[in-house]
């Protein structure tokens, strides 16, 4: 445990661009690393295009391990604070470089400087030439380079002189929060959790609903849910999973539904049922992680049919992604592994050998109708709300 303050820089991207809601996101950025690091004491320094962190009682591992996944960080830096004189500027400088066991004989570095407090009385040019020549004494054999140099350290005087080097990478994108909640429809695959990523990327707090058909499909695939959901709770802070019943719905469509339409009708409930939940827990808009073409529910046709039995808008984030896009990005973010563990979805176990590819809209979502499903799908989305649980 780690007693003394550490201090980040926290590099905040796109949310530079926000104009007059700029506060408004900078806050949410803020109360979403707090939530993240119970642990630690935080406070924050926020100046213009700047933000710092102070952290204690915790460790840089931990810090960092949330902060890696935190929506809306375009990257972060450890960083000292120090007085305002170009002597203890140099010595943190040369501090840090001691620290970091890759700095030696032929290592290139560049000192980059800003003096946002122009009383401080040399240029940002002064400070650049001061620090490197200490550096290069202190070091013998290291050259500056201004392109591509191995480590770049960078000044910045303002309250105080603070320094960092080493930027790690943060996520980018927009805090989540700030373009208000969705729901997203959670399988076992590959598919949905990226989606859920790329929308916590733009902003979207999400809670997720898991449509559940026991026994034809096991409580593994619940279990690789639940896992696939706290995997993403990491990047989408506080998301819940609501578990909808599924089986009499599917057994339902099964006996009456034209077989060729069974999996159509089955996502028709899916999206229904996901409207009646989003309603209750004030989601604004529906997330999936259906791609064009993917399979024969996700033709235009297809796509057309589910989005007209919607209230609400639904936003598909991976309409244009390849499968090895997408695999990439399950990889990063963590839920490949899971994904693509051997449990049965629901979708596949009752999907027909061959599908129609292509619905009239208004001819099968009137046979969608005349199945007359409301009661199910009323007392399932009952039943799911019952259960959301909190997953941290
Ligand atoms: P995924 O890899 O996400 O499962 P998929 O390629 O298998 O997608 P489908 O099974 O047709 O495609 O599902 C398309 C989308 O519908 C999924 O991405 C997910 O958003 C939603 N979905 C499918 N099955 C379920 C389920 N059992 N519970 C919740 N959502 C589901
Ligand atoms: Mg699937």
């Amino acid at each position: 445990m780690n007693n003394h303050e550490i201090l980040y820089l926290l590099k905040i991207g796109e949310l530079v661009l926000k104009g007059d809601n700029r506060s408004l996101f900078e806050k949410q950025l803020r109360r979403n690393i707090r939530a993240k690091l119970p642990a630690c004491s935080v406070t924050f320094v926020t100046q213009k295009g700047r933000m710092y962190l102070r952290a204690s009682k915790c460790s840089r591992e931990y810090i960092e391990q949330a902060l890696v996944k935190t929506a809306g960080l375009k990257g972060f830096a450890l960083a000292v604070s120090v007085e305002k004189t170009i002597e203890a500027v140099t010595q943190a400088v040369l501090k840090m470089l001691a620290e970091q066991s890759s700095f030696s004989p032929g290592s290139t570095f560049k000192v980059n400087s800003r003096r946002a407090d122009k009383s401080f009385p040399l240029s940002s040019y002064e400070i650049c030439c001061a620090v490197g020549d200490a550096v290069l004494k202190q070091f013998p054999g290291t050259r500056v380079q201004m392109k591509e140099a191995q480590i770049e350290i960078s000044i910045e005087i303002r309250n105080k002189a603070y320094i960092y080097s080493a930027v790690q990478k943060g996520p980018g994108g927009l805090p989540v929060g700030t373009a208000g909640k969705g729901l997203l429809l959670l399988s076992g695959g590959i598919d949905s959790p990226v989606a859920a990523y790329r929308m916590a990327l733009r902003g979207l707090r999400q809670d997720a609903v898991y449509f559940h058909a026991y026994p034809y499909t096991s409580n593994e695939a619940l279990e690789k849910v639940k896992t696939l959901a706290s995997i993403l709770s990491e990047y989408i802070p506080g998301i819940r999973l609501y578990v909808v019943p599924f089986t009499e719905i599917q057994l339902e469509i099964n006996r009456y539904a034209r077989t060729e339409e069974h999996t159509l009708m089955m996502r028709c409930a899916m999206i229904r049922i996901a409207n009646k939940i989003a309603a209750q827990i004030y989601a604004k808009v529906l997330i999936t992680g259906e791609a064009l073409s993917q399979v024969a529910s996700q033709t235009i046709e297809s796509l057309t049919l589910t989005n007209s039995v919607s209230d609400l808008l639904i936003i598909r984030p991976l309409i244009g992604s390849d499968k090895e896009e997408i695999i990439t990005l399950a990889n990063k973010i963590g839920t490949y592994e899971t994904s693509i563990l051997p449990y049965d979805d629901c979708c596949t176990i009752f999907s027909p050998v061959h599908p129609l590819v292509k619905p009239e809209k208004d001819e099968v979502s009137a046979r969608f109708n005349s199945l007359k499903l409301d009661e199910m799908i009323d007392a399932a989305a009952e039943a799911a709300l019952s259960n959301g649980n909190q997953l941290l």
